[in-house]
Protein backbone atom coordinates (compact mmCIF):
# COMPACT_ATOMS: atom_id res chain seq x y z
CA UNK A 1 0.00 0.00 0.00
CA UNK A 2 1.22 3.18 -1.20
CA UNK A 3 0.07 6.84 1.10
CA UNK A 4 0.78 10.30 -0.55
CA UNK A 5 1.45 13.36 1.22
CA UNK A 6 3.19 16.66 -0.11
CA UNK A 7 5.98 16.36 2.04
CA UNK A 8 7.14 13.44 4.11
CA UNK A 9 9.91 14.68 7.00
CA UNK A 10 11.99 11.97 8.69
CA UNK A 11 12.72 12.46 12.51
CA UNK A 12 10.31 14.35 15.15
CA UNK A 13 12.84 15.88 17.09
CA UNK A 14 11.86 19.53 17.71
CA UNK A 15 13.03 20.68 14.29
CA UNK A 16 11.16 18.04 12.62
CA UNK A 17 8.64 18.10 14.83
CA UNK A 18 7.95 22.00 14.45
CA UNK A 19 7.95 21.45 10.32
CA UNK A 20 5.65 19.39 10.29
CA UNK A 21 3.32 21.75 12.41
CA UNK A 22 4.10 24.76 10.45
CA UNK A 23 3.76 23.08 7.12
CA UNK A 24 0.37 21.57 8.97
CA UNK A 25 -0.74 24.74 9.71
CA UNK A 26 -0.43 25.91 5.73
CA UNK A 27 -2.61 22.64 5.03
CA UNK A 28 -0.07 20.61 3.49
CA UNK A 29 -0.02 16.64 3.80
CA UNK A 30 2.51 15.76 5.89
CA UNK A 31 3.82 12.42 7.12
CA UNK A 32 6.62 12.67 10.22
CA UNK A 33 8.26 9.68 10.01
CA UNK A 34 9.61 9.21 14.02
CA UNK A 35 11.71 6.13 15.57
CA UNK A 36 11.04 6.55 18.61
CA UNK A 37 7.33 7.07 20.74
CA UNK A 38 5.71 10.23 20.36
CA UNK A 39 6.57 12.08 23.65
CA UNK A 40 5.07 11.62 26.64
CA UNK A 41 3.37 14.52 28.19
CA UNK A 42 5.84 16.25 31.32
CA UNK A 43 3.83 15.42 34.29
CA UNK A 44 6.73 15.89 37.17
CA UNK A 45 8.39 18.56 38.35
CA UNK A 46 11.99 17.22 37.71
CA UNK A 47 13.85 19.33 35.49
CA UNK A 48 15.00 17.15 32.55
CA UNK A 49 19.10 18.00 31.69
CA UNK A 50 18.61 18.90 28.24
CA UNK A 51 17.49 22.90 28.34
CA UNK A 52 17.87 25.34 25.28
CA UNK A 53 17.35 28.78 24.91
CA UNK A 54 14.58 29.67 22.41
CA UNK A 55 15.36 32.86 21.03
CA UNK A 56 12.51 35.47 19.65
CA UNK A 57 12.06 34.23 16.48
CA UNK A 58 11.86 30.58 17.61
CA UNK A 59 9.53 31.76 20.34
CA UNK A 60 7.46 33.46 17.76
CA UNK A 61 7.65 30.09 15.42
CA UNK A 62 6.09 27.99 17.87
CA UNK A 63 3.69 30.38 19.42
CA UNK A 64 1.92 30.49 15.24
CA UNK A 65 1.80 26.89 15.51
CA UNK A 66 0.13 27.07 18.73
CA UNK A 67 2.82 25.15 20.91
CA UNK A 68 4.21 28.05 22.84
CA UNK A 69 0.97 28.58 24.71
CA UNK A 70 1.02 24.24 25.57
CA UNK A 71 4.21 25.17 27.68
CA UNK A 72 3.41 25.42 30.90
CA UNK A 73 4.56 29.11 32.75
CA UNK A 74 6.44 27.46 35.74
CA UNK A 75 8.73 25.46 32.54
CA UNK A 76 9.60 28.44 30.88
CA UNK A 77 12.39 30.88 32.36
CA UNK A 78 12.41 34.30 29.91
CA UNK A 79 15.95 35.75 30.90
CA UNK A 80 16.68 39.95 30.32
CA UNK A 81 20.21 40.00 30.71
CA UNK A 82 23.84 38.12 29.18
CA UNK A 83 27.03 38.30 30.44
CA UNK A 84 30.41 37.41 28.95
CA UNK A 85 33.65 37.66 30.37
CA UNK A 86 37.22 35.80 30.35
CA UNK A 87 38.10 34.64 33.75
CA UNK A 88 41.76 36.95 33.32
CA UNK A 89 39.74 39.69 32.02
CA UNK A 90 39.74 43.47 32.35
CA UNK A 91 36.01 43.41 31.77
CA UNK A 92 32.72 41.75 31.05
CA UNK A 93 30.31 42.82 28.20
CA UNK A 94 26.72 42.89 29.83
CA UNK A 95 23.47 42.77 27.18
CA UNK A 96 20.29 44.08 28.39
CA UNK A 97 17.03 42.89 26.61
CA UNK A 98 15.58 46.50 27.49
CA UNK A 99 18.62 48.42 25.70
CA UNK A 100 17.12 47.27 22.31
CA UNK A 101 13.48 48.05 23.76
CA UNK A 102 12.65 44.45 24.54
CA UNK A 103 11.00 42.72 27.73
CA UNK A 104 13.33 39.63 27.37
CA UNK A 105 16.05 37.75 24.57
CA UNK A 106 13.39 34.65 24.70
CA UNK A 107 13.58 31.65 27.29
CA UNK A 108 15.11 28.93 28.70
CA UNK A 109 12.58 25.60 28.37
CA UNK A 110 13.79 21.75 28.79
CA UNK A 111 13.76 20.03 25.10
CA UNK A 112 11.14 17.66 26.30
CA UNK A 113 9.04 20.23 27.05
CA UNK A 114 9.47 22.10 23.65
CA UNK A 115 8.86 18.86 21.66
CA UNK A 116 6.17 17.66 23.76
CA UNK A 117 4.12 20.94 22.88
CA UNK A 118 5.35 20.44 18.95
CA UNK A 119 3.88 17.31 19.15
CA UNK A 120 0.65 17.78 20.94
CA UNK A 121 -0.53 20.83 18.38
CA UNK A 122 0.02 18.16 15.56
CA UNK A 123 -3.04 16.74 17.50
CA UNK A 124 -5.50 19.60 15.95
CA UNK A 125 -3.79 18.68 12.33
CA UNK A 126 -5.40 16.07 10.73
CA UNK A 127 -3.39 16.77 7.61
CA UNK A 128 -0.66 15.62 9.40
CA UNK A 129 -0.03 11.99 10.14
CA UNK A 130 2.57 10.64 12.07
CA UNK A 131 4.45 7.37 11.72
CA UNK A 132 6.19 6.55 15.67
CA UNK A 133 8.73 3.49 15.85
CA UNK A 134 9.57 3.37 12.43
CA UNK A 135 12.38 4.21 10.31
CA UNK A 136 12.93 4.13 6.76
CA UNK A 137 15.03 1.43 5.16
CA UNK A 138 15.13 3.13 1.47
CA UNK A 139 14.42 5.98 -0.16
CA UNK A 140 14.30 6.26 -4.18
CA UNK A 141 13.79 10.04 -5.79
CA UNK A 142 12.17 9.98 -9.19
CA UNK A 143 11.63 12.53 -11.43
CA UNK A 144 8.30 14.45 -10.08
CA UNK A 145 8.14 11.78 -6.90
CA UNK A 146 9.90 10.55 -3.76
CA UNK A 147 9.90 7.34 -2.42
CA UNK A 148 10.33 5.95 0.81
CA UNK A 149 10.15 2.44 2.43
CA UNK A 150 9.55 1.96 6.20
CA UNK A 151 11.13 -0.61 8.70
CA UNK A 152 7.28 -1.35 9.18
CA UNK A 153 6.55 -2.51 5.44
CA UNK A 154 4.51 1.01 4.67
CA UNK A 155 5.37 2.79 1.19
CA UNK A 156 5.15 6.25 1.34
CA UNK A 157 5.75 8.70 -1.50
CA UNK A 158 5.79 12.74 -1.67
CA UNK A 159 6.89 15.60 -3.57
CA UNK A 160 9.65 16.00 -1.12
CA UNK A 161 11.80 14.47 1.48
CA UNK A 162 12.88 16.43 4.12
CA UNK A 163 15.73 15.05 6.64
CA UNK A 164 15.18 15.88 10.26
CA UNK A 165 16.77 13.12 12.10
CA UNK A 166 19.57 14.77 13.97
CA UNK A 167 23.48 14.93 13.20
CA UNK A 168 23.80 11.36 12.25
CA UNK A 169 21.09 11.77 9.18
CA UNK A 170 20.45 8.71 7.06
CA UNK A 171 18.23 10.85 4.62
CA UNK A 172 21.55 13.20 3.97
CA UNK A 173 23.71 9.50 3.64
CA UNK A 174 21.30 8.04 1.52
CA UNK A 175 21.01 11.30 -0.54
CA UNK A 176 24.83 11.45 -1.32
CA UNK A 177 25.57 14.45 0.48
CA UNK A 178 29.08 14.34 2.75
CA UNK A 179 29.30 16.40 5.66
CA UNK A 180 32.69 17.95 7.37
CA UNK A 181 33.35 17.09 10.86
CA UNK A 182 35.42 18.66 13.47
CA UNK A 183 35.46 17.49 16.64
CA UNK A 184 36.25 19.99 19.18
CA UNK A 185 38.28 17.44 21.63
CA UNK A 186 35.93 19.08 24.24
CA UNK A 187 33.01 17.50 26.07
CA UNK A 188 30.20 19.66 27.73
CA UNK A 189 28.96 18.53 31.50
CA UNK A 190 25.35 19.37 32.00
CA UNK A 191 24.90 19.59 35.41
CA UNK A 192 21.08 20.74 36.76
CA UNK A 193 21.43 22.44 40.75
CA UNK A 194 19.44 24.39 42.91
CA UNK A 195 21.17 27.40 44.16
CA UNK A 196 20.87 29.77 47.08
CA UNK A 197 20.09 32.55 45.27
CA UNK A 198 17.68 33.58 43.09
CA UNK A 199 19.33 34.67 39.45
CA UNK A 200 16.60 33.46 37.12
CA UNK A 201 16.79 36.89 34.51
CA UNK A 202 20.36 36.94 33.34
CA UNK A 203 22.51 34.36 31.87
CA UNK A 204 25.93 33.99 31.89
CA UNK A 205 29.04 32.69 30.62
CA UNK A 206 32.97 32.81 31.97
CA UNK A 207 35.45 31.47 29.09
CA UNK A 208 38.18 30.18 31.13
CA UNK A 209 41.10 28.43 29.16
CA UNK A 210 39.69 24.92 29.60
CA UNK A 211 36.58 26.05 28.12
CA UNK A 212 33.18 27.92 29.43
CA UNK A 213 31.64 28.01 32.24
CA UNK A 214 27.81 28.84 31.65
CA UNK A 215 24.62 29.45 34.04
CA UNK A 216 21.72 28.39 32.21
CA UNK A 217 18.30 29.89 34.38
CA UNK A 218 15.24 27.56 35.23
CA UNK A 219 12.19 28.83 37.04
CA UNK A 220 12.68 28.77 41.08
CA UNK A 221 15.87 28.53 42.10
CA UNK A 222 17.11 26.14 39.72
CA UNK A 223 19.43 26.67 37.00
CA UNK A 224 21.58 24.63 33.89
CA UNK A 225 24.81 25.09 34.33
CA UNK A 226 27.23 23.68 31.61
CA UNK A 227 31.03 23.20 32.16
CA UNK A 228 33.03 22.50 29.03
CA UNK A 229 36.48 20.97 29.21
CA UNK A 230 39.05 18.09 28.18
CA UNK A 231 37.07 15.07 27.66
CA UNK A 232 38.85 13.39 30.50
CA UNK A 233 38.70 16.26 32.91
CA UNK A 234 34.86 16.35 32.28
CA UNK A 235 34.10 12.48 32.90
CA UNK A 236 36.35 12.64 36.41
CA UNK A 237 33.80 15.61 37.07
CA UNK A 238 30.55 13.43 35.58
CA UNK A 239 31.95 10.53 37.55
CA UNK A 240 31.98 12.24 41.28
CA UNK A 241 29.00 11.78 43.92
CA UNK A 242 26.60 14.68 44.15
CA UNK A 243 28.36 16.30 47.41
CA UNK A 244 32.04 16.12 45.98
CA UNK A 245 30.59 17.82 42.69
CA UNK A 246 28.78 20.23 44.21
CA UNK A 247 31.45 21.71 46.26
CA UNK A 248 33.64 21.30 43.21
CA UNK A 249 31.81 23.13 41.31
CA UNK A 250 31.49 26.16 44.27
CA UNK A 251 35.29 26.23 44.37
CA UNK A 252 35.71 26.52 40.37
CA UNK A 253 32.89 28.85 39.19
CA UNK A 254 32.23 32.17 39.55
CA UNK A 255 31.54 33.62 42.58
CA UNK A 256 28.48 35.34 41.28
CA UNK A 257 27.00 31.63 41.12
CA UNK A 258 26.42 31.95 44.91
CA UNK A 259 25.91 28.89 46.88
CA UNK A 260 24.55 25.74 45.63
CA UNK A 261 21.47 23.96 47.96
CA UNK A 262 21.99 20.50 45.51
CA UNK A 263 22.96 18.82 42.58
CA UNK A 264 19.76 17.20 40.66
CA UNK A 265 21.39 15.35 38.06
CA UNK A 266 24.74 15.59 35.60
CA UNK A 267 25.15 13.97 32.09
CA UNK A 268 28.19 14.66 29.36
CA UNK A 269 28.09 15.35 25.20
CA UNK A 270 31.06 15.69 23.20
CA UNK A 271 31.54 18.94 21.10
CA UNK A 272 31.97 19.03 17.72
CA UNK A 273 31.26 21.05 14.46
CA UNK A 274 29.56 19.24 11.43
CA UNK A 275 27.94 20.84 8.66
CA UNK A 276 26.26 19.28 5.78
CA UNK A 277 28.25 20.09 1.62
CA UNK A 278 25.04 21.15 0.47
CA UNK A 279 21.38 20.92 2.14
CA UNK A 280 19.51 19.75 -1.19
CA UNK A 281 19.76 16.86 -3.11
CA UNK A 282 17.00 15.66 -6.04
CA UNK A 283 13.69 15.81 -4.25
CA UNK A 284 15.94 15.66 -0.73
CA UNK A 285 16.41 18.68 1.68
CA UNK A 286 17.98 18.94 5.29
CA UNK A 287 17.17 20.81 8.19
CA UNK A 288 18.10 21.20 11.37
CA UNK A 289 21.21 19.27 13.37
CA UNK A 290 21.01 17.00 10.08
CA UNK A 291 22.31 19.81 8.06
CA UNK A 292 24.92 21.64 10.75
CA UNK A 293 25.92 21.25 13.82
CA UNK A 294 27.45 23.99 16.08
CA UNK A 295 29.65 24.66 18.86
CA UNK A 296 26.71 24.75 21.77
CA UNK A 297 28.86 28.02 23.24
CA UNK A 298 26.27 30.55 22.05
CA UNK A 299 23.14 28.69 22.31
CA UNK A 300 22.23 28.71 19.03
CA UNK A 301 21.95 25.23 17.78
CA UNK A 302 18.20 25.12 18.06
CA UNK A 303 17.63 28.10 16.77
CA UNK A 304 19.19 27.96 13.85
CA UNK A 305 17.31 24.61 13.15
CA UNK A 306 14.07 26.74 13.66
CA UNK A 307 15.18 29.07 11.50
CA UNK A 308 15.36 26.40 8.85
CA UNK A 309 11.94 26.05 9.57
CA UNK A 310 10.70 29.48 9.07
CA UNK A 311 12.17 29.61 5.64
CA UNK A 312 11.63 26.33 4.30
CA UNK A 313 7.95 26.69 5.37
CA UNK A 314 7.64 30.32 3.95
CA UNK A 315 8.86 28.40 0.59
CA UNK A 316 6.69 25.51 0.41
CA UNK A 317 4.09 27.68 1.75
CA UNK A 318 4.77 29.86 -1.31
CA UNK A 319 4.60 26.78 -4.27
CA UNK A 320 1.97 25.22 -2.67
CA UNK A 321 -0.32 28.23 -3.19
CA UNK A 322 0.80 29.18 -6.55
CA UNK A 323 0.71 25.18 -7.91
CA UNK A 324 4.38 24.70 -8.04
CA UNK A 325 6.81 21.72 -7.21
CA UNK A 326 7.11 21.18 -3.65
CA UNK A 327 10.61 19.50 -4.41
CA UNK A 328 11.32 21.67 -7.04
CA UNK A 329 14.57 23.97 -6.96
CA UNK A 330 12.91 26.66 -7.01
CA UNK A 331 11.78 26.00 -3.34
CA UNK A 332 14.37 24.11 -1.86
CA UNK A 333 17.66 25.49 -3.28
CA UNK A 334 16.13 28.85 -2.49
CA UNK A 335 15.77 27.67 1.14
CA UNK A 336 19.71 26.48 0.58
CA UNK A 337 20.85 29.36 -0.90
CA UNK A 338 19.05 31.88 2.30
CA UNK A 339 20.03 29.55 5.05
CA UNK A 340 23.36 28.68 4.44
CA UNK A 341 25.31 31.93 4.28
CA UNK A 342 23.52 32.57 8.06
CA UNK A 343 24.38 28.92 9.33
CA UNK A 344 28.13 29.72 8.02
CA UNK A 345 28.26 33.43 9.94
CA UNK A 346 27.08 31.37 13.18
CA UNK A 347 29.49 28.92 13.41
CA UNK A 348 32.05 31.44 12.02
CA UNK A 349 31.39 33.49 15.47
CA UNK A 350 31.31 30.40 17.61
CA UNK A 351 34.58 28.96 15.90
CA UNK A 352 35.71 32.80 16.77
CA UNK A 353 34.77 32.78 20.42
CA UNK A 354 36.24 28.98 20.62
CA UNK A 355 39.30 29.28 19.61
CA UNK A 356 40.05 32.83 21.41
CA UNK A 357 39.47 31.91 24.58
CA UNK A 358 40.81 28.33 24.50
CA UNK A 359 44.06 29.86 22.71
CA UNK A 360 47.08 30.97 23.85
CA UNK A 361 47.76 33.80 26.15
CA UNK A 362 47.80 36.10 23.55
CA UNK A 363 44.66 35.25 21.62
CA UNK A 364 42.69 35.13 25.13
CA UNK A 365 44.01 38.73 25.89
CA UNK A 366 43.03 40.11 22.94
CA UNK A 367 39.46 38.16 23.08
CA UNK A 368 39.23 39.72 26.56
CA UNK A 369 40.20 43.24 25.31
CA UNK A 370 37.49 42.35 22.58
CA UNK A 371 34.52 42.22 25.08
CA UNK A 372 35.99 44.69 27.18
CA UNK A 373 35.90 46.85 23.94
CA UNK A 374 32.46 45.55 22.81
CA UNK A 375 31.29 46.64 26.21
CA UNK A 376 31.87 50.61 24.93
CA UNK A 377 30.12 49.94 21.54
CA UNK A 378 26.51 50.27 22.12
CA UNK A 379 25.56 50.15 18.49
CA UNK A 380 28.05 46.72 17.72
CA UNK A 381 26.35 45.02 21.21
CA UNK A 382 22.57 46.03 19.62
CA UNK A 383 24.05 44.89 16.24
CA UNK A 384 24.82 41.64 18.16
CA UNK A 385 21.66 41.26 20.11
CA UNK A 386 19.76 41.07 17.32
CA UNK A 387 21.57 38.55 15.22
CA UNK A 388 21.61 36.45 17.87
CA UNK A 389 17.77 36.86 18.35
CA UNK A 390 17.09 35.93 14.69
CA UNK A 391 15.19 39.41 14.56
C1 LIG B 1 25.39 20.36 25.26
C2 LIG B 1 24.44 20.99 24.27
C3 LIG B 1 23.74 22.14 24.63
C4 LIG B 1 22.90 22.78 23.69
N1 LIG B 1 22.24 23.93 24.05
C5 LIG B 1 21.48 24.59 23.13
C6 LIG B 1 20.79 25.83 23.45
O1 LIG B 1 20.86 26.35 24.56
N2 LIG B 1 20.08 26.43 22.46
C7 LIG B 1 19.98 25.91 21.20
O2 LIG B 1 19.35 26.55 20.33
N3 LIG B 1 20.58 24.73 20.88
C8 LIG B 1 21.32 24.05 21.81
N4 LIG B 1 21.93 22.87 21.47
C9 LIG B 1 21.70 22.29 20.14
C10 LIG B 1 20.34 21.60 20.04
O3 LIG B 1 20.16 20.70 21.12
C11 LIG B 1 20.24 20.85 18.71
O4 LIG B 1 20.59 21.73 17.67
C12 LIG B 1 18.80 20.35 18.47
O5 LIG B 1 18.42 19.45 19.48
C13 LIG B 1 18.69 19.65 17.12
O6 LIG B 1 17.36 19.24 16.92
P1 LIG B 1 16.97 18.28 15.70
O7 LIG B 1 15.49 18.10 15.81
O8 LIG B 1 17.56 18.82 14.44
O9 LIG B 1 17.74 16.91 15.97
P2 LIG B 1 17.56 15.85 17.14
O10 LIG B 1 17.22 16.52 18.43
O11 LIG B 1 18.79 14.99 17.10
O12 LIG B 1 16.27 15.00 16.72
C14 LIG B 1 16.32 13.99 15.75
C15 LIG B 1 15.07 13.11 15.84
O13 LIG B 1 15.11 12.17 14.76
C16 LIG B 1 14.82 10.86 15.25
N5 LIG B 1 15.53 9.91 14.39
C17 LIG B 1 16.85 9.63 14.34
N6 LIG B 1 17.13 8.73 13.40
C18 LIG B 1 15.95 8.42 12.80
C19 LIG B 1 15.57 7.56 11.74
N7 LIG B 1 16.48 6.82 11.09
N8 LIG B 1 14.27 7.49 11.39
C20 LIG B 1 13.34 8.24 12.03
N9 LIG B 1 13.65 9.09 13.05
C21 LIG B 1 14.92 9.17 13.42
C22 LIG B 1 15.32 10.88 16.69
O14 LIG B 1 14.64 9.87 17.45
C23 LIG B 1 14.96 12.30 17.12
O15 LIG B 1 13.63 12.39 17.61
C24 LIG B 1 22.76 22.23 22.39
C25 LIG B 1 23.45 21.05 22.04
C26 LIG B 1 24.30 20.44 22.97
C27 LIG B 1 25.08 19.19 22.58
Amino acid sequence: MREYFDVIIVGGGMVGAALAAALGKDRLQVALVEAGEAPAPVDDDRFDLRVSSLNLASQRLLESVGAWSLIPEERRCPFRHILAWDIQGQGETRFSAESIGLENFGSFVENRVIRHALWASLVEMPNVECFCEAAPIAQLSGRDRVLLELDNGRLLTGSLLVGAEGAGSRVRERAGIRVDVTDYHQRALIINVQTALPQQDVSWQRFTPEGPQAMLPLTGHHASLVWYGDPEKVRAREAMDDETLRTTIEKEFPSRLGGLERVLGRASFPIKRQHARRYTASRVVLVGDAAHVVHPLAGQGLNLGLQDVITLAERLAYAHAHNKDLGGLASIGRYALERRPQTLAMMAATETFHRVFTGGEGLRSAGSAGLALAERLPQAKQWMMRRALGI
